[in-house]
């Protein structure tokens, strides 16, 4: 018998995937492939341990899977280590805390609400709670990182660990820097490139391997694998200890059948057309964040380098973020709302959104939809109070989705 209850409402999640324009800066669309491996008969499988060194019997496929997995992790990224066992980005950054820190060690980590993520130290995370978290945030000018400003901060607190990365960073970051400075304080740094995956896997962004001591990263967002994480070293004694942390420190068996979806996404991220696909991740945040500027939004540090913007929507229409993503989405644009940098607002209102093209980028937008999506952002947020032209609006959006079919088999 089928599960009527959850298969109607996959049905309307299906739905709501194709029609809407789907902005938020962390999603994206995997391919079949990844999507049949994932829903695939790995899920039946135990495998506690890793390949050649399990508790279970019957592992030969998936240690051949875990390896291939492994194997390709490091080839994209460079890296001589890899453990793609993290059941998700939180659990990457949880393993690799634990394979260099000591509980309640001191941690310098982005802030917040000016890019940072949960698991950098927010005071209800299991970050904020086992370890004594400081931050650097960007400057008030710039709203650019400040390196000079991170290495005061660093030389003061004098941290066990750097953290570099970010949620809701729109500019690309100098591990080089980060890495100096860590140096010169006797500090690990970690980086967190969970946004910005894909961007490195293409050659797009510097590659954090080259100096950081570990790497954590989700597979999903740019990388556009299943969810999930994974964590990079190229230091054997780290690399040793992660192992160790990951299994059995914080996780039991690994999700087979997620290990096997991140291979997948790994070999299609190995592929030329995954660079074509990143050019045009970037290229496209940039013709939206100059067209959005054109139509009078601020746009945080006054552009992007990456896949992502942050528009200030309070100081050109008065609007906050809760309100501009509840808009959007009623004219079929999903986004979410973000703190931007010194927000007066709370975090569940905030004064900003959060747009990212990965995503779209995936359905095969290109500049000129672009700058047609700008127009209905820009619209929508101008007339917020107009239930007519609202219509009028989503209707246009169901056009422009319309013109670009997603998952046709399904
Ligand atoms: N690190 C960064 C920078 C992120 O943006 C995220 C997710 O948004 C994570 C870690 C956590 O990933 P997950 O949601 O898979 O736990």
């Amino acid at each position: 018998m089928k599960d009527t209850a959850i298969f109607e409402a996959l049905q309307l999640e299906l739905k709501r995937q194709r029609e809407n324009v789907e902005l938020i800066a962390s999603e994206n669309y995997v391919s079949e492939e990844v999507m049949a491996v994932q829903g695939s008969i790995l899920t039946n499988k135990y495998a506690e341990g890793y390949p050649n060194k399990r508790y279970y019997g019957g592992c030969e496929f998936v240690d051949t899977i875990e390896d291939i997995a492994r194997n390709r992790a490091k080839q994209l990224f460079g890296a001589k280590f890899a453990n793609v066992q993290p059941h998700s980005g939180s659990q990457a950054n949880m393993g690799a805390y634990r394979a260099v820190l000591e509980p309640g060690a001191k941690v310098l980590g982005m802030n917040l609400s000016h890019g940072g993520h949960l698991t950098h130290g927010h005071p209800l995370n299991f970050s904020g709670k086992d370890y004594e978290f400081y931050e650097y945030g960007v400057s008030d000018e710039t709203e650019t990182i400040d390196y000079e400003v991170v290495r005061q901060i660093a030389l003061e607190v004098k941290p066990a660990l750097i953290v570099a990365g970010a949620s809701a960073y729109p500019r690309a970051i100098d591990f080089k820097k980060f890495r100096e400075i860590a140096d010169e304080v006797g500090a690990y740094l970690m980086v967190d490139m969970a946004h910005i995956a894909g961007l490195v896997a293409a050659g797009l962004h510097q590659n954090p391997m080259d100096y950081a001591h570990i790497v954590t990263t989700t597979t999903h967002k740019t990388l556009r694998g299943p969810r999930g994480g994974m964590v990079l070293t190229n230091d054997e004694e780290i690399a040793t200890k992660l192992d160790k942390v990951v299994f059995p420190g914080i996780q039991g068996g690994p999700l087979m059948h997620v290990i096997g979806a991140k291979a997948v996404a790994f070999g299609e991220a190995l592929t030329p057309d995954f660079v074509e696909y990143q050019k045009q991740v970037i290229k496209n945040a940039k013709v939206l964040a100059e067209e959005l500027a054109k139509h009078g939004l601020r746009i945080v540090s006054g552009g992007t380098d990456n896949h992502l913007m942050l528009v200030d929507v309070k100081s050109t229409f008065g609007l906050t973020g809760k309100v501009a993503e509840a808009v959007l989405d009623r004219v079929a644009i999903t986004c979410n709302k973000n703190t931007i940098p010194f927000d007066t607002e709370k975090p569940f209102v905030t004064s900003g959104i959060r747009l990212g093209t990965p995503a779209v980028t995936t359905r095969g937008f290109k500049e000129a939809e672009m700058i047609e999506l700008a127009g209905y952002i820009a619209e929508a947020l101008k007339y917020h109070e107009d239930e007519e032209k609202l219509a009028q609006i989503r209707q246009s959006v169901l056009g422009l989705t319309g013109r670009f079919p997603l998952y046709e088999n399904r």
